[in-house]
């Protein structure tokens, strides 16, 4: 009988076909969607997700796809509009069932009150758009995962859910560890490049005091950058977080004028060689601090 089954279709149809905007998503995809899905991310995890070249390779996996899954909170807004009209594929429009935008459910942080004008920078509407970097958020991704894989492949419910509560075990072990590993550095103050990490420094309890971008988006001037020396002087700050691809020229020079180091943190699945999953990306990042945080003498 299962063999006649088998035999009768579905075991022989490809498997659909995901297509995510960042590694991030796709690595919470397999996590998900095991063999039962394929995935394929468009921008890499080392590029800058505000600003990815669209490429025309794009829109074709964008035709064949049977889910997209976005970051949302305008994080793609300067690449991913056109290329979705472009693609002809009414199954992934916003709103279709082969929509998901992930950020739906998660925690957000920097949600602006108030008229946002274009002096303020790259600023989002809908809030910061970093919000993978809290664990926590990829367990809720993960959980709408087994919704949007369960539409397009309903057959394979049970074996999505049975991968979530997998992952979700896996995640939460881990998470304890990398509590325990921080906790000694609780509130110990950090400059980022971009502000890339309010999610993360709230969940691991590391203070923000300053940021190399004068404004979101905006690369560093003289001046902000004198400002930004004094006040990591004043306040004694050992560590700049700088993200892969940003030039860590002005880090360098600030760290090395108020005698802090520049760590080069992974914001995203493929943003160092070692960093080939989602609990791998915390686990680089959090052995990266630990280890900076102890040689600055940071309590
Ligand atoms: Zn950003």
């Amino acid at each position: 009988m299962a063999v006649t089954a088998m035999f009768a279709g579905a075991a022989f149809a490809a498997p659909p076909k995901v297509i995510t905007t960042t590694e991030d998503l796709a690595a919470l995809v397999r996590e998900v969607g095991g063999d039962k899905v394929t995935v394929e991310a468009l921008a890499k995890g080392y590029q800058d997700p505000h600003f990815v070249e669209p490429k025309p390779s794009f829109i074709i996996k964008l035709h064949d796809a049977d889910l997209l899954v976005v970051v949302g909170r305008e994080l793609e807004i300067g690449w991913l509009p056109p290329l979705l009209t472009q693609s002809r594929n009414a199954k992934i429009q916003p709103g279709a069932p082969g929509y998901l935008d992930a950020s739906a459910g998660v925690r957000i942080l920097e949600i602006p009150t108030g008229q946002i004008t274009r002096a303020m920078g790259d600023v989002h509407p809908s809030g910061n758009p970093h919000y993978w970097l809290d664990p926590d958020n990829g367990r809720v991704i993960a959980k709408s995962l087994v919704a949007a894989l369960t539409r397009i492949a309903p057959g394979d419910r049970a074996t999505f859910e049975q991968r979530y509560a997998d992952f979700d075990r896996r995640l939460a072990e881990a998470q304890k560890r990398w509590t325990a590993a921080m906790a000694p550095f609780k509130g110990a103050k950090v400059v980022t490049y971009h502000r890339s990490w309010p999610n993360f420094t709230e969940r691991f309890g590391l203070d923000v005091i300053g940021y190399v971008e004068p404004k979101p988006g905006i690369p560093p001037s003289p001046s902000h950058t004198i400002d930004l020396i004094s006040e990591m002087k004043q306040q004694q700050v050992k560590l700049i977080l700088v993200e892969p691809y940003f030039d860590a020229k002005t880090p360098k020079s600030v760290a090395s004028q108020v005698g802090a180091q520049v760590v080069v943190l992974a914001p995203s699945v493929g943003g160092a060689k070692d960093v080939t999953d989602y609990i791998q990306l915390f686990e680089y990042d959090i052995n990266l601090l630990v280890n900076a945080l102890k040689s600055a003498g940071t309590k």
